[in-house]
This record gives C-alpha cells, sequence and structure tokens, in this order.
C-alpha cells in the first residue's frame, strides 16, 4: 500500500510532523521530488531536528529511507545529515539513494546565487540551494545521474563538456571565477565514494516490497502553491510538488498510491516571494508570527521570518483538489486560541466580481480577499485529545474549514510533539 504526505498550502504546513508519525506504522519512506531547500521540523524522543535532504523516517529502525529518483540530491549534505543525527544519538538509518537520481553540483549552488545576484529586486527569494539550475540541467539534459558516477569514461566527458558550456555562463554573464574540470572531477569522484554504500535500484526495490505487501510512505517537500504548474508561477519551486509526480519521483505505478493525506494549515504562511492573497502585515502579522509554529514562524531552512495571513479557503480547496486528496490534517490549530475572532479568507474578488475558483497568477494578482468572521474559543487546547474535548467555537472552525474543502478532516494537530493529534 502507498500513501503520500503532501502540502495543500505554500509548504511548512507541518508535514515533517505527520510524516514522522506515520511513518511509525511504514516501512519504506520516500523522497520524491525536491531537494535540500526546503525542511521539516520534527520534535521526538531524541530532541529537535530539522531535515531537509532526508526522509523523516530515520528516526525508525523498522524503516527504510529512500532518496528517490526525482530528488535533487546534494551528496555533502546528505552526509552532513547522516553524522548529525547520528552524533544527536540517533542509529544509524537504513538508507537507500536511487541510481537514477540526478547530482545537485557545487556549481548549481553558485549559479542559483549568481542569478539572484543579477536579477537583484527582481529576484525570486530563492534558498540558494540550487535547485532551479539543477533541474535546468536534469531537463536540459545536462544533469549527472548517480550511476554516471560509477563510470570513468562517461564522466570524463561530461565534466569536460558540461564545464566548457558553464564556463562561458561564468566568464561572460556573471563575471565569476571559471570552473577547473579537474577539480570537479575530483569533487565527482569524492561524491560517489560517499554514496556508494546507498546506491540501488529504488523503483525495483520498491516494486519488490509492495508484492510482499510493504507499507511505503511518500512524503513530499512544500505544498501546492509551489508547484510549478498549478501553483504561483514563477514564484514556484522546480519540481513537482504533487502527489502524482510521487509515482514518477519514486517510480511507481501511479495506481498503487491509495491514500493521499493533505496537509493543511490552520492559517496561512509563505517564505519567499509570490502572490499570497490572505497575507496580513504589521502587529496583526507579528503576533501570529511569534506564536506560530513551534517557536515562531521562521523558515527551517533560512531562518527568514515567514510572511503571515488568514486562513485561505479558496487556496486551499484547490490546494486539496490538486493533490486529489482523500484526507486531510489540519495542523498548528492550537496557535489560534488567542484570538477573540478568526478572520477566513471564503472568495477573492477580481475586477469587482468575487470568485471561489484559484485563478491563475495574472488574476491572482488583482485579487482581493473576501473574509468571513469566525468566533475564537480563547482557551488553550493543547492536551486534548479526543475531538469532543475541544471548545465548541473551535469545532465549529474545524467543521468550516472542512466544509469548503469538500474533504473529510481525520486528523488535528494541536501541537507540535508526535502525539499531539486528534483522530476523527
Ligand atoms: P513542513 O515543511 O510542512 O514539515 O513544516 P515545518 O516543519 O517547516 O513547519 C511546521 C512547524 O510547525 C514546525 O516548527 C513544527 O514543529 C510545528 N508544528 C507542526 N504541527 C504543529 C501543531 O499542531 N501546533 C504547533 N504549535 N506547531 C506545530
Amino acid at each position: 500500500m502507498v500513501r503520500a504526505i503532501v502540502g495543500a498550502n505554500w509548504g511548512d504546513e507541518g508535514k515533517g510532523k505527520i510524516t514522522d508519525m506515520l511513518g511509525e506504522q511504514s516501512d519504506i519512506i520516500v523522497r520524491f521530488q525536491g531537494g535540500s531547500n526546503a525542511g521539516h521540523t520534527i520534535i521526538n524522543d531524541y530532541g529537535k531536528f530539522a531535515l531537509h535532504l532526508l526522509p523523516s523516517g530515520v528516526f525508525y529502525d523498522h524503516t527504510t529511507c529512500i532518496i528517490g529518483n526525482g530528488v535533487a540530491l546534494n551528496i555533502p549534505y546528505l552526509q552532513k545529515e547522516i553524522d548529525d543525527i547520528v552524533s544527536k544519538g540517533v542509529p544509524k538509518p537504513h538508507i537507500l539513494v536511487s541510481d537514477r537520481a540526478q547530482i545537485l553540483m557545487p556549481y548549481h549552488i553558485d549559479f542559483d546565487a549568481y542569478e539572484e545576484e543579477r536579477l537583484g529586486g527582481k529576484a525570486f527569494g530563492s534558498t540558494k540551494s540550487g535547485i532551479a539550475p539543477f533541474y535546468s540541467d536534469k531537463y536540459a539534459k545536462i544533469g549527472f545521474q548517480v550511476s554516471e558516477l560509477f563510470d570513468e569514461d562517461v564522466l570524463k566527458e561530461k565534466v569536460a563538456r558540461v564545464t566548457q558550456q558553464k564556463n562561458i555562463m561564468l566568464e561572460h554573464m556573471y563575471h565569476k571565477p571559471l570552473i577547473d574540470p579537474q577539480e570537479l572531477l575530483e569533487t565527482l569522484h569524492e561524491y560517489r565514494d560517499i554514496v556508494e554504500p546507498y546506491v540501488c535500484d529504488t523503483s525495483l526495490y520498491i516494486s519488490n516490497a509492495l508484492k510482499e505487501g510493504k507499507t511505503v510512505l511518500l512524503e513530499g517537500q512544500l505544498g501546492t502553491l509551489k508547484d510549478p504548474d498549478f501553483g504561483i508561477y514563477p514564484m514556484v519551486t522546480s519540481s513537482s510538488t504533487l502527489a502524482a509526480y510521487g509515482a514518477i519521483g519514486a517510480g511507481i505505478p501511479p495506481y498503487e498510491i491509495k491514500d493521499i493525506i493533505t496537509v493543511v494549515k490552520a492559517y496561512s504562511s509563505a517564505v519567499g516571494a509570490g502572490e499570497f492573497v490572505s497575507e496580513i502585515f504589521g502587529e496583526e502579522a507579528d503576533e501570529l508570527r511569534r506564536r506560530g509554529g513551534d517557536g515562531g514562524e521562521f523558515g527551517a531552512t533560512t531562518g527568514r521570518p515567514r510572511r503571515m495571513g488568514w486562513f485561505d479557503a479558496v487556496a486551499s480547496r484547490y490546494g486539496v483538489r490538486m493533490q486529489g486528496a482523500t484526507e486531510v490534517a489540519l495542523t498548528v490549530l492550537d496557535v489560534l486560541g488567542y484570538l477573540d475572532e478568526i478572520p477566513v479568507c471564503v472568495g477573492y474578488e477580481i475586477d469587482g466580481e468575487v470568485t471561489k475558483d484559484f485563478p491563475v497568477t495574472a488574476k491572482l494578482k488583482k485579487a482581493k480577499p473576501v473574509y468571513e468572521t469566525l468566533p475564537g474559543w480563547k482557551e488553550e487546547i493543547r492536551g486534548i485529545t479526543k475531538y469532543e474535548d475541544l471548545p465548541e467555537n473551535c469545532r465549529k472552525y474545524i467543521e468550516f474549514i472542512e466544509k469548503e474543502l469538500g474533504v473529510p478532516i481525520t486528523m488535528v494537530s494541536n501541537g507540535p510533539g508526535r502525539h499531539e493529534i486528534i483522530h476523527r
């Protein structure tokens, strides 16, 4: 059985916690897209961790964690994350890396930074992890596949060919230091030695595991609104964030994905530039940011303050629809306990007309939020374990959101810890 955990919003919905929780019941956990650009925050018995590249299942000794072919594989980062968790007392995880995954090269990180610098005020707000240059090269067919590390002739020829192209850009467009092909080849030899113990035909591995009745968890990064096709293009990420892509990025048939748990945040937050209709500012935003998440809403990778907003039913309904959500996990509800009233964005006004359907970016730029205000519950809800025990106004808020989404909310998260979850 394959189950996916994905985000409906801009990311940071709390997928890490839900994955960590459900990882306990899984045999295999797979990252299928993205790279080390976003992060999950996980709090468990070993401590508090910010994972960027490793799947959340690394804390269990019964799980196999897979970096799928769809991922941007930053090899030194992989090593660093493994060393980091092991140094904090976590048993060495069982990790497999797809032989078809492509390698995030040192120059991808440089090009990411150089391009943001060149764009100046028009920059994308990239995390400068090299993700956009990586996926550009993958589709331009000048990327390096893990398997190629083990074929010296192929590797040498490709390093020479790709370096030539990159150096033209470095010299004439960015006026930056050039790449030395010999040095790059040596770096790739180091990468090969690091990654060798983990390399595997992971698609075949998962296929065999499914035949044996094993449980597989696909772990998404970011959310629907950052998808290159269905998100707020061009302020999106460079690989698909949708559950559907899980089939490709993990190398499994699409019909194997039976359950799509879509994580929805009880309010909105976003990192980086881009359309965000229900965004709030000033003191109102500062207070929500301060109280949000676990110790404030700041990026897990960059530490940047997140942009804040009220729950957006238009974006979230679209978010769960594009994911194909079979169930919803509503997170960080506890954070809203301080508010007398809670505004919820239920429509967008565009050129004088109100719509409930999430539009393309050009129209989104003109959208103004239409709010409905719900009464707050003014109570601490952490520690509550039964749905019936939640304050009435809190249940009303959940049920309002559920109606707007049109998908059952099966889990309500009322705290950052692994067991702080209410099943409905
Ligand atoms: P992800 O990328 O979707 O995994 O999201 P992040 O982990 O970056 O952001 C979620 C943040 O909220 C983390 O700091 C979590 O520890 C925290 N968090 C998750 N669920 C809850 C919750 O129900 N309540 C509170 N207060 N914090 C939560």
